[in-house]
């Protein structure tokens, strides 16, 4: 007999190791750690999925264990390596193993639940009558029932009135389609077969000797080519075609692409392959820092490292931000690679998504290149593993299982003997600071390819600049626009705000349009004529008269880019101007849309929010202009200066990239601040020096570790006494050392009508917190009922 250990779909602590179920005969040889079943669970024997983490064969009867109901796939969908990792990840981010199982696969392998009840007889209560019909299915999920009527429903099933029935649907599912596949050799004998007046047979016959293949798409044949289906099916019948189901990849090989082999290196690109070469020949799981300015040359030190994986026959996983995976950048790695790479984004389409990772699954691409969540792709021979802009916030998760994506790349390396390589013009403080003791292995690529000089940075005041033209272009950004566009160059801008204008006031009452549900103002969008909610999503109209006194002197305050993008179509009426920011690039494939028209100078100018930064390689722009410097200054982390010191640095390294000089203007009310000082000189160097000795005064990262945790709850009062409660609990277990601030309420207080509270803790080495954190996981799912909640965030990436 064998039972198997399944971690069930049921998220709470209680279930957070694995139960033992039975496998019935039929099904026991298949069973293998990694497969999802369908397991009864609960009281009500109600049906859910689960992963095979164990399979076990005993000898002793074991009457009180349930049955496993079936099976949702064919082979492991896990690894035993992700198994492992999931176990792991449970227990530093202090979440439940199931979310962890789940979030390393694409969502289409969460399964979907339906509970559907049928009344047996007529239900003597009237209300619940109308609801429940004799005889009459319904979802349970879909129907308004009261909790007192949920309590009636599980009674009346008891008393047998109801029979619930479970569902569990698999929503995986390969595209297939069908394909005839000719089996005529001897034309002649078969012209001969067919009647003379069957035309539309003889259509098809001449069809398939015309065309000299073997396998044709039904659906080819009869929409495309027009011929008859009844022929189609009487040729089938007859044997000449062989109908067979075969699967279509959903996710598209968009275009040939030109192959590109290898670049010829630089010495200081070479020196950097070399010793990421030797470590993947050698099998140890080194780290190394990859530090170079902006057009330095680092993927082409990611190609040819993965070049030398491939050859020893082993596998690359390279990671990017989100943002950064433009079109341009999966373009350099398929011209070198071709089809053996899969590209995994939230571009794609959730079959698109399953599709891609079947070919990981099942061994046919070797090169996967994604965003934070192929850090899980189920590559078995993995060689190395690259984070390029390694310290971009967007590589930690920030809800459960709030994973730190280069934690789990380290523990991967470990587990394949193989380096990891984090590449960034703009090092993590915490990256860098490591390098500096030996723990990472630092490389650097000081200059841009061909000897090309970092652009020319100038930093325009704002606050003597009274008499510009409009708040929001100075006039010397406004005369080097006007200049490239002049001669034909190409311009970007970042505005790091979206919508029209940010707040609305009013003039006699003083009035501010904020969000019903957060403490946060409303931003006027035009596109959609609406006021947005940036938070939770609420929209409203745009009012036409103070909500509170009705007076018309309503006014609009500071800028986004739609904003922006007017102001300057009128201050330079002859330039194209595209927008690049998540409104004009919600819809599938409009960002590579604005790309590609730029890209062929079919606009001349690009503003956009933060996501202009990243990756644009575009060798004919050569002004960046980033119009308020400031944005990122404000906000209450400890992070601010080293947020904005990587964005300007970013996004000056899109201009000058090619031949013709760059140049860069960064408008700013705060001139002389040290981030914004060694940005405009490129130095990277100073600004972490300065910083570091900020961190080291302050207590902050890298020399002390931080977890956040957030209370939050429909009132602020609840929310304020548990995370007091918390904090006196906290003072009490933890070392001296440790230091505790808070709690606080969270700068934007409400978000979602709920009230957030939070508090750090700051530890060098704390053998307690552990068990601490552990404690409050506990609590928290205790609590869960009464509509609290804790957040339990390990090395949080933001503050706010
Ligand atoms: P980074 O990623 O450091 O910003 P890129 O890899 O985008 O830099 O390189 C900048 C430009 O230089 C790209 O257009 C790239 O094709 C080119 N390039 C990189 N390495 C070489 C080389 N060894 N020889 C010639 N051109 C190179
Ligand atoms: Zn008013
Ligand atoms: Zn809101």
């Amino acid at each position: 007999m064998k039972v198997a250990e399944v971690i069930v779909d049921v998220p709470t602590l209680q279930t957070n190791t694995p139960y033992s179920y039975l496998l019935p005969a039929d099904l026991c040889d298949h069973a293998a750690p990694g497969m999802r079943v369908v397991v009864p669970f609960g009281k009500g024997d109600r049906l859910v999925e689960g992963f095979i983490i164990k399979v076990e064969v005993t000898s002793t009867a074991q009457p009180a264990l349930k049955m496993v109901s079936g099976y949702l796939d064919e082979e492991p969908v896990l690894t035993p390596e992700l198994l492992k990792l999931a176990n792991w990840m449970a227990k530093t981010t202090f979440s439940f193993q199931i979310s962890c199982l789940l979030t390393m696969l694409p969502n289409v392998m969460k399964a979907k639940y339906q509970t559907i009840a049928t009344a047996n007889q007529v239900l003597t209560d009237e209300k619940l009558r109308s609801k429940l019909p004799l005889q009459v299915p319904v979802e349970l999920t879909k129907v308004d029932f009261s909790p007192a009527e949920r309590r009636k429903i599980q009674k009346l099933r008891q008393q047998g009135a109801l029979t619930i029935k479970y569902h569990v649907h698999n929503q995986a599912r390969a595209k297939l389609i069908t394909v005839l596949e000719n089996q005529i050799t001897d034309f002649t004998t078969v012209a001969s077969q067919l009647r003379a007046n069957a035309t539309e047979q003889q259509k098809l016959l001449a069809y398939l000797k015309q065309h000299q293949q073997t396998r044709f798409v039904q659906q080819n044949l009869v929409q495309t080519a027009g011929l008859s289906r009844s022929a189609v099916q009487s040729f089938v019948k007859r044997g000449w075609l062989k109908k067979m189901m075969v699967e279509q990849r959903r996710a598209p090989e968009l275009q040939q692409y030109v192959r590109d082999a290898a670049k010829k290196l630089t010495s200081d690109q070479q020196r950097a392959v070399t010793a990421i070469q030797a470590a993947i020949t050698a099998e140890v799981s080194r780290p190394f820092l990859l530090e170079g300015v902006t057009g330095s040359g680092k993927t082409e030190v990611y190609l040819q490292t993965i070049q030398r994986a491939l050859e020893l026959g082993k596998q690359a996983l390279m990671l990017v931000p989100e943002i950064a995976l433009t079109p341009q950048m999966v373009r350099r790695v398929k011209q070198r690679f071709g089809t053996q790479v899969a590209i995994i984004h939230s571009g794609l389409a959730n079959g698109e998504k399953y599709d891609e990772w079947r070919r990981i699954r099942n061994g046919a691409a070797q090169v996967v290149v994604g965003a934070r969540s192929a850090v899980f792709a189920p590559l078995q021979r993995l060689g190395i593993i690259i984070l390029d802009e390694e310290h971009d916030a967007s590589y930690k998760q920030e809800d459960n299982p709030r994973y730190q994506t280069r934690s789990v790349a380290f523990w991967r390396a470990r587990y394949h003997h193989c380096p990891v390589v984090l590449g960034s013009a703009t090092p993590s403080l915490e990256s860098r600071a490591r390098a500096e003791k030996g723990r990472y292995q630092l490389l650097r690529l000081p200059t841009r390819i061909n000897q090309q000089k970092l652009p020319q940075t100038q930093v325009v005041d704002m606050t003597k600049q009274a008499a510009a033209p409009t708040e929001l272009f100075s006039e010397p950004l406004l005369t080097a626009i006007k200049e490239k566009l002049a001669s034909h160059e190409q311009i970007v801008l970042l505005l790091n705000r979206r919508g029209f204008s940010s707040f609305m006031l009013c003039r006699d009452c003083g009035y501010v349009l904020q969000c019903p549900n957060c403490d946060i103002s409303l931003t006027m969008h035009l596109d959609t004529k609406t006021m947005k909610c940036h938070y939770c999503g609420y929209e409203t109209q745009i009012p036409k008269t103070c909500p509170n006194c009705h007076s018309h002197q309503i006014r609009y305050f500071g800028t986004g880019t739609e904003k922006a993008v007017q102001q300057l179509a009128t201050l330079v009426p002859q330039a194209r101007i595209a927008r690049m920011d998540v409104d004009t690039t919600k819809k599938k494939g409009s960002l590579a849309e604005i790309l590609r028209k730029f890209g062929q100078q079919q606009t001349d100018i690009l503003l956009g929010t933060q996501m202009i930064a990243k990756g644009l390689d575009f060798p004919n722009v050569t002004l960046v202009g980033v119009l308020n410097a400031d944005t990122g200054l404000e906000l209450p982390d400890f992070r601010a200066s080293e947020r904005t010191f990587e964005l300007l640095t970013q996004v000056a390294g899109r201009a000058g990239r090619a031949e013709k000089p760059g140049q860069v203007i960064i408008q700013t009310y705060n001139p002389d601040h040290y981030a914004i000082r060694y940005a405009q000189q490129h130095d990277y160097e100073s600004f972490f020096r300065h910083e570091m000795r900020l961190r080291h005064l302050s207590g902050y990262p890298p020399y002390y570790f931080t977890v956040k945790l957030t209370v939050n709850a429909p009132q602020a009062r609840e929310a304020a006494q548990l995370a007091f409660q918390l904090q006196e609990e906290l003072q009490a277990q933890l070392a001296k050392t440790t230091i505790l601030l808070g709690p606080t309420p969270r700068p934007i207080a409400r978000i979602n009508k709920r009230y957030y509270y939070q508090l750090i803790i700051k530890y060098k080495q704390d053998p307690k917190l552990h068990a601490s954190l552990e404690h409050i996981q506990q609590h928290a799912q205790q609590i869960s009922r009464t509509g609290v909640q804790i957040a339990i965030d390990p090395d949080p990436i933001s503050f706010m």
